[in-house]
């Protein structure tokens, strides 16, 4: 071993693998992997980083002043509790920095998104997963994992990979239960797509104590995954903590201004919605309709379970997609072997994704 050690626990993480952005010999694929939004960028979006392009000499404002104002105008909350970050996995990292360490215990939930795990190792952490029910995070099975040395609890609703959400009562009886030393972090990175009216994704549990922060992404439904651009809504103790600890410009000018600018592009907001609210429905009959099961998802993206017998296995049917130029998402890392995790996309990528399916299911 060499002398320069990392420090303990950082070699024990399990690296994170995004999705295919290519296949060796196609030159046309369709990228159905990593929940980007199904129409690219909002054409606002693109026209204001062409505009700020010029002043990319400067640095930007390390405040993110007007991104926070319009995220403000939008929520209906108080823009100074608002921390912009790097991407929302930069929050969570940030999140772990400040409030676990060393001897300390980070929950999740079984099937919780990859990254809290891999943000509690980084900080000398230990992750703990609470086992979920029907593949959805289970109230009780997470307060029943809570001890003294837990710090931060994580969890996504809408969940990534699984899809599936927890109700607002069930939100708020999770609160409810965790002793206020406990910060609790919601990660709504896909609240957009939820349609359910009993969903809320977290601003009245944020503004009910000083223990729960709400994360979100522009990564998935307003599709700047490439601009790395995310915000928590935290109490202001978090907020403070968060602004001492984070890189005084961690948030580039293009981000700030392509993030104004797609906050507005309210009829581009809808279409997104609308493709997701008629191609999700659409894409899970067909696939029962194969015989394949996937359980409810409130993203924009389905889980696809395989039955694994006549060579039927999602391993089969990832290489089958990838020979006909679609790529999904693989879950092995996740412990869903017998799974691939589809991007609702447009309608012809979902069409040539239902054809080739069927083709491999026949
Ligand atoms: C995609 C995703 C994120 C990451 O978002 P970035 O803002 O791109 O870092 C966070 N949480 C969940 C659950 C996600 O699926």
């Amino acid at each position: 071993m060499s002398p320069l050690a990392p420090r303990p626990g950082i070699l024990d993480i399990a690296p994170y693998v995004g999705g295919l952005s290519a296949i060796e010999g196609s030159e046309t694929i369709i990228k159905l992997s990593s929940n980007e939004g199904a129409f690219g960028p909002s054409p606002k979006a693109i026209e204001a980083c062409r505009k700020a392009a010029p002043d990319m000499h400067r640095y930007p404002d390390s405040q993110c002043s007007a991104l926070r104002g319009a995220l403000g105008d939008a929520h209906g909350i108080d823009p100074a509790r608002i921390v912009c970050g790097d991407g929302s996995d930069e929050l969570i990292g940030l999140l772990c920095q400040a409030y676990a360490g060393p001897g300390d215990q980070v929950l999740y939930s079984q099937y919780g998104f990859l990254m809290y795990p891999i943000a509690a190792k980084s900080v000398g952490a230990t992750p703990v997963a609470a086992p979920e029910t029907n593949l959805t995070a289970d109230v009780d099975e997470l307060l029943g994992k809570v001890t003294d040395k837990t710090r931060i609890l994580f969890l996504a609703n809408p969940n990534n990979p699984t899809g599936s959400y927890l109700n607002a009562s069930e939100m708020k009886r999770l609160r409810d239960g965790l002793p206020e030393t406990v910060l609790l972090v919601i990660d709504a990175a896909y609240a957009e797509f939820v349609t359910h009216d009993d969903y809320d994704a977290g601003i009245e549990l944020v503004d009910g104590g000083e223990n729960v922060v709400m994360t979100r992404t522009f990564s998935k439904i307003y599709a700047l995954g490439g601009l790395r651009l995310g915000w928590a809504y935290c109490p202001p103790p978090v907020a403070d903590a968060l602004n001492r600890l984070r890189g005084p410009f961690n948030v580039s000018s293009l981000a700030q201004a392509a993030g104004v600018a797609a906050l507005s592009d309210t009829d581009f907001f809808k279409r997104c919605r609308t493709n997701n609210n008629i191609w999700r429905p659409w894409t899970a009959n067909k696939l029962r309709g194969l015989g394949l099961t996937v359980p409810p998802s409130a993203g924009n993206f389905k889980l696809v379970r395989f039955p694994g017998v006549r060579g039927k296995t999602a391993e089969a049917a990832d290489a089958f997609l990838k020979s006909h130029g679609i790529i999904t998402r693989a879950m092995g890392a996740y412990g869903l072997d017998d799974s691939l995790r589809v991007t609702i996309g447009r309608e012809e990528e979902m069409c040539a994704f239902i054809d080739a399916l069927t083709e491999f299911m026949s």
